[in-house]
């Protein structure tokens, strides 16, 4: 049992975050580390919010996705192959957790017969309950080269009576049947000349996620209403004195998950910032702090559930209970800051607003106002617009943005001195003079800083 590595890879400087449970095994799938196991298991961290997996834009509206969750998974680094992976995952879910197999459906990459071939005699599923797909949904790679192969995953039917159907039908991305365990069978190595040669040692990486998992042995749908979501989303509720209901439910919904992305990611060492990994932090803090707005927060909320998402969540992660002060204080500056800027930001994109007409997309010079303005990172005014259906024309936001860029350059090169002057009478307007002490004596502590 490997504990959970922090949300910000150490292994791989290329990727935002940890967002699956593979990834702080990376190295040991490629051969590249060695470890005195080829057995694990684990259950860890993820954030999907940023790159290539990015599930911020569903977050409130589907019933299965967060930006922060937690994924369990077992690893076979040369070990155990496909027939052993397709037993235990089939034992877990039907002996270990009980349910109900004409509830269960899998999947399977279109040219795996083998994997097809063993899920019939290993879980005895009928032909039709055994879905052969032939798109990238099952088929993993790590990148353009390296370790790659099919994958099986299991689906669970929560009902008739919720829309959507099964994996591979045209309407999968509904919330009737949902994906709970993605099985990946590692056999391949992927050559950067296209071809593929069959790894020595195949190995298996398996991911479910718990909200998922609890979802189902809780007996509810929706991943938003197991027992823990429910105590954020009630402190959300009792801060606010807004109900749950209608578009304040999807606020609310989007608050509670917001909460933890922004909590965990502090506790692991992200702050915010205008770049990089403390960019989507702060995109994730605005959007949350907005959809507090919507409910009619007058004062900074989000630090004031810092308290129940550590009841909550502190058992398992003590890391959350040592940054309880760094989290609650960064929530609260971060919020106070913003909401001055929200407000008058709203205001100009009401006015906005009503000069279009109802179909039409808000234009991107504004989108880019917004930005630079009033600090509305483009994806919080893009859900600020979801509801009523409107766009923002992106390549407009990012032309005046390219514009921009092309003037400062062209402000700073040409008019050279005057320019920077302008910047440093700017900084004494807003934070008066400052006594000059010498490059002496700041020398040690700003080598420390
Ligand atoms: P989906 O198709 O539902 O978006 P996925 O195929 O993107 O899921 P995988 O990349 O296969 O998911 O991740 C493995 C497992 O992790 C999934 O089977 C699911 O149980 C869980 N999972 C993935 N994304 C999320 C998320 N955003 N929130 C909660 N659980 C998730
Ligand atoms: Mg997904
Ligand atoms: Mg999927
Ligand atoms: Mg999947």
């Amino acid at each position: 049992m490997v504990p959970s590595s922090p949300l910000v890879p150490n292994n791989d400087p290329t990727l935002l975050f940890t967002n699956a449970g593979m990834v702080p095994f990376k190295d040991v799938f490629t051969g590249a580390e060695t470890r005195p196991y080829q057995r694990a298991v684990s259950s860890q961290k993820c954030l999907r919010a940023g790159g290539k997996h990015n599930d911020l834009d569903n977050v409130g509206y589907t019933a299965r996705h967060h930006t922060f969750f937690e994924m369990l998974g077992n690893f076979s680094f040369g070990d155990y192959f496909k027939e052993q992976a397709i037993q235990f995952g089939w034992g877990l879910v039907t002996e270990g957790f009980g349910l109900d197999k004409d509830r269960l459906t899998v999947t399977v990459y279109h040219d795996d017969q083998e994997a097809f071939d063993l899920w019939k005699s290993i879980a005895g599923l009928p032909d039709d309950r055994i879905i052969k797909i032939a798109t990238s949904d099952n088929f993993w790679s790590m990148g353009d080269t390296g370790p790659c192969g099919p994958c099986s995953e299991i689906f669970y039917d929560h009902g008739a009576d919720i829309p959507g159907g099964p994996p591979g039908s045209p309407d999968e991305d509904g919330d009737r049947f949902i994906e709970i365990w993605n099985l990946v069978f590692m056999q391949y190595e992927q050559q950067a000349d296209g071809s593929r040669l069959n790894l020595p040692r195949p190995s298996i990486d398996t991911g479910m996620g718990l909200e998922r998992v609890a979802a189902v042995l809780q007996g509810v749908h929706d991943n938003y209403d197991i027992d823990l979501f429910r105590a954020l989303i009630d402190a959300s509720v009792s801060e606010t004195g807004v109900r749950a209901v209608g578009q304040q439910r999807a606020s609310h919904r989007v608050i509670a998950d917001h909460l933890r992305a922004m909590s965990f990611l502090i506790a692991d060492g992200v702050l915010p910032s205008n770049e990089g990994r403390g960019y989507v932090l702060r995109r994730i803090m605005r959007r949350a702090m907005r959809h507090a707005h919507m409910l009619g927060s007058s004062d900074p909320l989000m630090y004031r559930l810092v308290p129940a998402l550590v009841d909550q969540m502190a058992g398992a992660f003590p890391e959350l209970s040592r940054a309880q002060p760094l989290i609650t204080e960064t929530l609260k500056l971060e919020e106070d800051r913003f909401r001055t800027m929200l407000e008058r930001g709203l205001r100009l994109l009401d006015e906005e607003k009503s000069k279009l007409s109802p179909s039409q997309a808000l234009p991107g010079e504004v989108a880019f106002r917004l930005y630079d303005t009033y600090g509305f990172p483009l994806d919080l005014t893009q859900d600020a617009l979801r509801s009523e259906g409107r766009n923002v024309d992106i390549a407009g936001f990012d032309k005046a943005m390219a514009q921009q860029r092309a003037q400062a350059r062209a402000a700073w090169s040409g008019s050279g001195q005057q320019a920077t002057d302008k910047i440093w009478y700017d900084i004494k307007e807003r934070y008066g003079a400052t006594e000059f002490l010498g490059y002496q004596e700041n020398s040690a502590e700003a080598s420390v800083l």
